[in-house]
């Protein structure tokens, strides 16, 4: 991704489990007794000592994948990032590549690699680690034991089991989406997916096809920042207007959506220190209008981009 920070968008959510969650460690029971079968993820953290948490991998995995899917969807061109057809692939094995800039390495990727990055380059969205609230963090480590099996693809009997699943049923963890150098429509595709989210559409962890990984989101704060702007950027006006990359004249040719301005649901405070201006958004009622208008960005660019 192109080195000069342009913009910044973060966004402070929320996750609740609404039924059984499990991510599961990578750490097998074993011969140890105190261990279930599958365990959740665990990790110290400087304040609250041992304890559950979702890994920002883990939310990106899942996001990502929605993506994909929403991508494929609307008939876009996405890779699959399994396969060798994927964009890490595709551009790893091809030796016109390995001398490429980062510009001509991005044009050559697609939508979905573009905005959460592949094995060659990094992308524009990251999920942090997402921790208990101090409220309920005992709430959350009171984990609970369910039965599981594994069923055989073929026969359909039940190939292993049964075995002990430990998952996160309570509580609520703090998690954060950072994109930066962001086009509109990728805020808009993201959106779109944290709303699935929130409708139970987008499971995370082990076991969707049982019911398993079903949560919530409430939205805490958004933040949009544009860093680098130590007088009054000529033609822009952050308090009325959300803008994209390709607002700021980036000189390379990255194959960027052309886009317009998005014009705020209302006018904004705009907050400028040391040369970084910030609007602060508060609330479910300050960021859902915001976010469900970057929706029509990314529907532009889809109406564009599809089938091509
Ligand atoms: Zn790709």
């Amino acid at each position: 991704m192109h080195k000069r920070l342009v913009n910044e968008l973060r966004l402070d959510f929320d996750i609740a489990p609404q039924g059984p969650l499990l991510i599961k460690s990578g750490q097998e029971a074993g011969g140890d007794p105190t261990l279930l079968d599958m365990n959740f993820v665990r990790t110290t953290h400087a304040d609250m000592g041992w304890t559950v948490y979702l890994p920002g991998s883990s939310l990106k995995g899942a996001v990502r994948s929605y993506c994909e899917k929403i991508g494929r969807t609307v008939g876009l061109d996405v890779c699959n990032p399994l396969t060798d057809e994927s964009c890490g692939r595709r551009l790893g094995s091809d030796p016109k590549m390995r001398m490429a800039s980062g510009a001509e390495i991005y044009q050559r990727l697609c939508p979905i690699c573009r905005l959460f990055g592949h094995t060659v380059m990094a992308g524009h969205a990251w999920f942090s680690d997402a921790y208990p609230t101090a409220e309920t963090i005992e709430a959350v480590n009171d984990t609970e034991e369910r039965d599981g099996v594994a069923i055989d693809r073929i026969s359909g009997a039940v190939a292993v089991g049964p075995f002990q699943l430990e998952v996160v049923t309570r509580g609520v963890f703090q998690a954060r989406l950072t994109v930066r150098n962001f086009q509109l429509w990728q805020v808009g595709l993201l959106a779109v997916a944290l709303r699935d989210m929130t409708d139970g559409r987008v499971p995370l962890g082990y076991g969707k096809s049982r019911g398993l990984g079903q949560v919530s989101l409430t939205y805490r704060k958004l933040q949009v920042s544009y860093p680098g702007q130590f007088g009054q950027t000529e033609g822009l006006d952050f308090g009325t207007a959300l803008y994209g990359v390709t607002a700021f004249g980036i000189k390379e040719d990255y194959g960027f959506f052309p886009e317009e301005p998005l014009p705020l649901p209302s006018p904004h405070r705009v907050e400028t220190a040391w040369g970084r201006a910030t609007l602060t958004f508060g609330g479910a009622d300050e960021i859902g209008p915001l976010l469900e208008a970057t929706v029509r960005p990314w529907a532009e660019y889809v109406t564009h981009s599809a089938g091509g």
